[in-house]
């Protein structure tokens, strides 16, 4: 996979504020405000930053948790996985392969075979949908 690789200055002209904010400064949408949360569309999640394939809507499901849910990623290698220690917390975060962009967090309370949950903000996302 090819990466791609911006300055902050350039990621910073081609986001907006709100993109900006999660994707590049690890931000997080407030819950259930996102245009993702509730979408039942058909069709792919690509990385809001650089336009990977990241997740189907076919692993989407309602986790209640107030942020776009998925089981599984679309390509395993479409994800990066870090440990996070930020807030006092210990989680697992999400980031896209291509261009390392914040996606969110992975958390083991999934209802697929394996058993992940991977709570990505809404504002990470562009979905392209199937017609
Ligand atoms: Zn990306």
């Amino acid at each position: 996979m090819e990466r791609v690789q911006k300055t902050e200055q350039e990621w910073r002209e081609e986001l907006s504020p709100e993109q900006y904010h999660v994707l590049r400064q690890k931000g997080t949408e407030p819950p259930f405000t996102g245009a993702y949360t509730y979408s039942k569309a058909d069709g792919m999640y690509r990385c809001g930053a650089c336009g990977n394939e990241l997740f189907s809507s076919d692993t989407k499901y309602d986790s209640g948790s107030g942020w776009p849910s998925f089981t599984e990623p679309a390509v395993a290698d479409a994800v990066e996985l870090h440990d996070d220690h930020s807030l006092g917390m210990i989680r697992t975060e999400v980031t896209c392969a291509r261009c390392g962009s914040h996606l969110g967090h992975v958390f083991p309370d999934g209802p697929g075979a394996d058993g992940q949950r991977y709570c990505i903000n809404s504002l990470s996302l562009d979905l392209d949908e199937k017609n």
